[in-house]
């Protein structure tokens, strides 16, 4: 089933793009919890990450590098990387994407 996030793939939706390649693209998330909130998301339609494939590995592989990349870009030394894996753990796009979320001091545990 397709997400906002395939709109926004196809370009039916603007997206504030922050990078791009091959295999995924970054973009602003729409409602930032924090002064850099940046969204990596495979071109592959993977719902959630327990749904990910073996073959899927060098990809999410692939999302995490990317993440360090817009971190660097963002001027970000410090952030946290975070996925929302199903509802009951916040998840509402189904479209494996990781949040990478800096620029301001973010609080452990998670709420
Ligand atoms: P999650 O709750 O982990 O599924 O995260 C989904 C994220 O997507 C939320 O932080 C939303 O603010 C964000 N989001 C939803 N629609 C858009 C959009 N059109 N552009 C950018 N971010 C979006």
């Amino acid at each position: 089933m397709s997400t906002i996030f395939s709109k926004i793939l196809s370009g039916e939706i603007p997206s504030d793009t922050v990078y791009e390649d091959e295999q995924c693209i970054a973009f602003r998330d729409i409602n930032p919890v924090a002064p850099t909130h940046v969204l990596v998301i495979p071109r592959k339609e993977i719902p959630r990450l327990d749904q990910m494939k073996i073959e899927d590995e060098a990809l999410v592989g692939h999302l995490m590098r990317v993440a360090t990349l817009v971190a660097k870009q963002e001027g970000l030394e410090d952030f946290r990387l975070l996925v929302n894996n199903g509802a009951g753990a916040g998840q509402t796009v189904f479209h494996l994407h990781l949040h990478v979320i800096g620029g301001r001091p973010v609080a452990w545990p998670p709420g």
